[in-house]
């Protein structure tokens, strides 16, 4: 037995073969997809607790975890807005309080008793001052020994203790040879993978905290560059498969692009007939385009997609629209209805919301091809749902739709024509390394030119101690026939409370502008609601909307000329942006005031610094990628697809224009390896980029 599991590879032994893993923990392990020893190997820690040192407790501070060691000199109960148990822990340097929700009468006793305590937890500002929440904690008799490692901290291991965790990994660990586990890609890193896995898993005393801590250690490196590695492959081979298939090839569109604009009441920018015929090549090819429309706020995106489906109409072929929310859709539809009936060319209409005698009818339109462009929400591809002759596929702000209803809705295709083209617009533009990393199962295209016409909007940043002015300024704005925004960003987190904090600040708003017409649209309102207030507005039967950020998403009216966020120190630059870009739709000059509560952090400074500078979406996202990090910036793919284990993409970034030419070489020349990277790195690839 031994001496055969010695020469195997670890991909192929596997995880009962370890002490102590029978089927129960065998099936727990098999739910995490961990199968292997490979797998145990490549389950890596995702951060590191220092129990190396006791950190005095003068030195503690908030958002950091740390060791203390100290005498209890107090421990009692108290009655703040829960009851908790508050003891303080007290060393030469100072004294920090310990706080447990969850007690009982036999820990509070042991607690008070314990003399000198070594406890371990994350400090955070509490009510006393600084408080660790249940930390764990032993009696300290004698100078007891410290760990001389970091401790790895492994990411979910549902019904699996840490400690059992380790385990499990000491005993793969030990298995692990230089010969045993393939380098499957060429690196020019001074490690071997035998190396950085022991490394990470086991990092040795004299190891450089600071640089693991924070990610850089050249281990985490060598395996980062694997695992973006992998993540492009999967992508490249979910697109190689796509590229198998046949799609409906369309004859080149009929009339030209200048007149195809001028149906729709302008001329088109240059970008946009550059990305149109981007568009109209794909489709001519007879295998299904997948191509991805980048651009700025009101870039005009939309065009490019109803000049698409223009074309496959021209061709015989049914376009489904889908965006992500009820509102987005319903302004997809009047547009497109505006541009595309006047052409003979029907429109339908299906969401939730329709229902009834009215749903039969829609969707028999929609079966019988009376309707050839329908535009909606995800209830396009529910089961009942049967297009005719689907040949493209649009999807709006596309990181709200999960793979799965993107792939449901491909197979809406019929049979005989094969797999419907896809055309994605982003809402919010992506700096191009992370594009490049991001959507490298797709083709890009990007709209870099603003419709002519457009003033720019000027920003401008001021406490909020003057919002009298600020209300003087809309009162005047209102009187002059223009409207206005109000964004409401709260300081709460929650949403109840955002709409609540909406609510005032409308109601206070309607007093001191008695002249104004006050509309109130929030995320908690009905579809149908906020529908009928964004209509009033649209319409301008409404001088001034107050909102939360909701209106983040595609609204356009034109008349809007002045846009207030309170609080925007609380948002991200994309959101911002996107905020922003609701004004400078029409002619007149417009405004955007920022209103910031004091005292504004660094970056909250520098965010709203980059705001006033820039309205360049492209700059301002590659600024936020800076400043915050890609996570919370692309909102794309978030829903776990794009989770790394020793990866971050803002962090590893300069790696990505080698990883890309590294998963190119590896397709062209070694396929067999791209599918065991993915298989090492990907557990669920079927999740990540399908199509
Ligand atoms: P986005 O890229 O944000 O989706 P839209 O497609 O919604 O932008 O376009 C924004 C606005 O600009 C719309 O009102 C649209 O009618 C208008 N528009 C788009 N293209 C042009 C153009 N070439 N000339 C003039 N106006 C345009
Ligand atoms: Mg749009």
């Amino acid at each position: 037995m031994r001496s055969d599991l010695d020469t195997r590879d670890l991909s192929s032994i596997r995880v009962s073969s370890l002490k102590g893993v029978g089927p129960a923990l065998e099936e727990k392990l098999h739910k995490l997809g961990i199968r292997n020893i490979q797998d145990i190997l490549f389950h890596l820690p995702f951060r590191y607790e220092d129990r190396t040192r006791v950190l005095p407790v003068g030195a503690a501070r908030a958002g950091e975890s740390a060791v203390f060691e100290g005498e209890i000199i107090a421990c009692d109960v108290t009655y703040g807005r829960r009851r908790s148990l508050l003891a303080y822990l007290q060393d030469t340097t100072g004294r920090i309080g310990l706080r447990f929700y969850h007690f009982s009468r036999a820990q509070q006793q042991n607690l008070k008793q314990a003399g000198t305590i070594r406890c371990y937890g994350d400090v955070r500002a509490g009510a006393s001052g600084l408080e660790i929440y249940h930390p764990e904690y032993v009696r300290v008799e004698a100078a007891a020994a410290m760990e001389e490692t970091l401790t790895p901290v492994y990411p979910a291991t549902e019904g699996i203790s840490q400690i059992r965790f380790r385990s499990l990994v000491e005993q793969a660990i030990a298995l692990l040879r230089g010969d045993n586990l393939a380098e499957l890609l060429v690196s020019n890193s001074t490690m071997t993978l035998a190396q950085a896995i022991r490394f990470l898993h086991n990092p040795p005393p004299d190891a450089d905290i600071d640089l693991l801590m924070a990610g850089n250690h050249p281990a985490q490196q060598r395996l980062a560059f694997e695992e973006l590695t992998a993540h492009q492959l999967s992508l490249r081979i979910v697109r190689a498969e796509l590229q198998k298939l046949t799609a409906p090839a369309l004859s080149r569109p009929a009339g030209s692009y200048e007149t195809a604009g001028r149906a729709f009441g302008f001329e088109l920018t240059h970008a946009q007939k550059r990305v149109s015929r981007e568009v109209a090549d794909d489709m001519a090819k007879g295998q299904p385009m997948l191509r991805l429309i980048q651009g700025d706020v009101g870039s005009g995106k939309t065009v490019v997609a109803a000049l698409a489906a223009v074309h496959a109409q021209e061709n015989g072929l049914q376009t489904a629209l889908m965006a992500p929310t009820e509102l987005l859709a319903e302004q997809h539809f009047l547009n497109l209805s505006n541009w595309l009936n006047p052409l003979g060319i029907n429109t339908g209409w299906l969401t939730g919301r329709v229902t009834g005698k009215k749903r039969a009818e829609e969707l028999e339109r929609i079966s019988k091809g009376d309707a050839a462009v329908i535009i909606g929400t995800h209830a396009l591809f529910q089961k009942e749902v049967t297009f005719n002759r689907l040949g493209l596929v649009i999807i709006d702000e596309q990181h709200r739709f999960g793979v799965h209803q993107r792939l449901a809705l491909r197979e809406k295709g019929a049979d005989d024509i094969g797999a419907p083209h896809q055309l994605v617009m982003t809402a919010t533009p992506i700096p191009r390394t992370l594009s490049m990393s991001m959507y490298a199962d797709m083709d890009v295209s990007i709209i870099d030119e603003l419709p002519p016409g457009r003033t720019p909007v000027t920003t401008t940043v001021m406490s909020d101690e003057k919002r009298d002015a600020v209300i003087t300024r809309v009162a005047e704005s209102c009187a002059a026939g223009k409207q206005a925004y109000w964004v409401c960003t709260l300081i709460e987190e929650s949403e109840a409370l955002q709409c609540q904090a909406a609510e005032v600040t409308a109601t206070e708003l309607t007093e001191l502008l008695p002249d104004v017409k006050v509309g109130l649209v929030h995320g908690r309102m009905t579809p149908r609601e906020k529908t009928r207030v964004m209509n009033d507005f649209k319409e301008g039967k409404l001088g001034l909307l107050v909102a939360t950020p909701v209106i983040e998403v595609g609204v356009d009216v034109p008349n809007a000329s002045l846009m207030i966020i309170e609080n925007a120190e609380r948002l991200g630059l994309a959101q911002l942006h996107q905020l922003r870009g609701r004004v400078g739709r029409g002619s007149a000059a417009s405004h955007c005031v920022l209103m910031y509560r004091k005292p504004l952090g660094q970056l909250s400074r520098q965010r709203l610094d980059v705001m006033r500078q820039s309205s360049d979406g492209f700059l301002i996202a590659e600024k936020d990628l800076e400043i915050r990090g890609p996570g919370e910036l692309l909102g794309i793919r978030q829903s776990g697809e794009m989770q790394f284990r020793v990866a971050d993409l803002l962090r590893d970034q300069d790696l990505l224009p080698r990883v890309r030419e590294t998963a190119l070489a590896i397709m062209r020349d070694r396929r067999d390896q791209a599918d065991l990277l993915v298989r090492r790195w990907i557990r669920d690839p079927e999740k990540i980029g399908n199509v």
